[in-house]
């Protein structure tokens, strides 16, 4: 997926400022680009490969196999809590809670595998079906938050190098196309390598984090965020994001994510950061 690459590093490498929609044109551009894509490669659902009526999607045998996200998560930290809850004993480890945490489904079978490819295995064109997936879940909540604006988690330049893509900003991507809603992907800048998360104690990584982000004020003053990343595991990058944006001004920044793992430790190593 060459033009998904190319896409990719143009949208990280700050190419791209807020892309509002074209409003008239839109609706009419989608439908005929859909019929295009559907005659040039006949719609099939990429887990079982049985025809499926138009791209993207899955088909109904598995969507019903899919990890319905955890039912109740923090809104301050992203943890998982038996009830609905504003913050929680975790919070306080998180420095900035976030307004809200929202995530589609759990880390898990089939889409633990599925995030495996398009992260690592550059099935990059999986995005749109990504961002469809986490708009089936999460449609209601994204409409009350009436977000100004869509921002990825960066990635480092050089990491963004060695992977040619990042995951995140193309899941933001086709999210803000289906919410029609724009995105920004430089006013959020990955600033300093850090370690993989996940190959850190839990007291190492807030340090680890400090001063990884930069955000851009003029552009992020008096606004509401949708902070967009893949998985949410420690949830401590999110965080330190979050600290950020607030501090340039942000109205209300939330968190969401398509999976959310269980527990950390299960996690694979570098998943989450790599
Ligand atoms: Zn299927
Ligand atoms: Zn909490």
């Amino acid at each position: 997926m060459e033009s998904s690459h190319t896409e990719a590093s143009m949208t990280q490498s700050g190419g791209t400022t807020e892309e509002p929609m074209p409003g008239s044109l839109l609706p009419g551009l989608k439908r005929l680009g859909g019929r295009l894509l559907d005659a040039l490669y006949p719609p099939i659902c990429p887990l079982c490969k049985t025809p499926i009526p138009h791209h993207p999607g899955l088909c109904d045998t598995c969507m019903e196999t899919l990890p319905d996200a955890p039912r109740h998560l923090c809104q301050g930290c992203g943890a998982v809590t038996m009830e609905p809850l504003t913050s929680c004993t975790e919070c306080p480890e998180m420095g900035t809670p976030a307004d809200a945490v929202y995530s589609a489904f759990w880390y898990q079978s089939p889409l633990d595998n599925m995030m495996l490819r398009y992260k690592f295995g550059d099935r990059t064109e999986w995005a749109p079906l990504l961002a469809a997936l986490m708009w089936s879940q999460l449609e209601v909540s994204f409409t009350q938050e009436n977000p100004h604006l869509i921002i990825p988690i960066p990635l480092h330049y050089r990491r963004l190098v060695a992977r040619r893509y990042n995951q995140a900003a193309l899941l933001a991507r086709s999210l803000a196309h289906q919410m029609d809603c724009p995105l920004s992907t430089n006013s959020l800048k990955r600033i300093r390598m850090t370690t993989p998360q996940t190959e850190l104690y839990s007291d190492e990584r807030r340090r680890n984090l400090h001063g990884a982000f930069r955000a851009e004020p003029r552009r992020i003053a008096g606004r509401r965020i949708l902070l967009v990343d893949d998985v949410l595991t420690t949830g401590s990058t999110m965080h330190e994001a979050v600290a950020v944006l607030k501090e340039a001004g942000a109205e209300r920044v939330i968190i969401a994510t398509l999976l959310r793992t269980k527990t950390p430790a299960a996690q694979p190593r570098g998943l989450y950061e790599a």
